[in-house]
């Protein structure tokens, strides 16, 4: 068994489409970045790489990986487990905490969990908190996102 963590933390970009957890939330202003913004499936992506002992999000998919720009997080959850696939790696299960005031993770909390648990083929927990107004997430600045992940090695 190996555990791994990621977090990532984008600044909120007004009018631009809100991905987060692999779900679109409309009328909801997304996360800017080189990708989608999706800071849920960006630090879940960091927290498998770190379990596999495979580097992080920069190293796979950064800046000096054009072919990446743009690209949903689901992609890159997807490449993320064929890495990991490649390199022996089966996930046990993984989390991942949203941390802001938007979009609201509640109410959509069981897609949420769906769509990420088939793109990786594992139970995925997904949950959100705020930070009662205080810092980036608290004045509506960004959002941020911290994820764990468990691995096993295939027999
Ligand atoms: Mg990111």
């Amino acid at each position: 068994m190996r555990t791994g963590i990621g977090s990532d933390v984008h600044p909120i970009e007004p009018g631009r489409p809100c991905w987060m957890a692999g779900l679109s939330f409309e009328g909801e202003s997304g996360c800017a970045g080189h990708s989608d913004g999706d800071v849920a499936a960006h630090a879940l992506c960091d927290a498998l790489l770190s379990a596999a002992g495979l580097g992080d999000v920069g190293a796979v998919f950064g800046t000096g990986r054009p072919e990446w720009e743009g690209v949903s997080g689901a992609a890159m959850l997807k490449e993320v487990r064929r890495l990991l696939d490649d390199a022996g790696f089966q996930i046990v299960n993984a989390a991942v905490q949203v941390i802001g005031n938007r979009p609201k993770i509640g109410p959509r909390r069981a897609e949420a969990q769906n769509t990420l648990g088939e793109i990786l083929g594992a139970p995925i927990s997904v949950s959100g908190t705020t930070t009662d107004g205080l810092g980036l997430t608290g004045r509506g600045e960004g959002v941020a996102a911290i994820a764990s992940a468990l691995l096993c090695c295939r027999s």
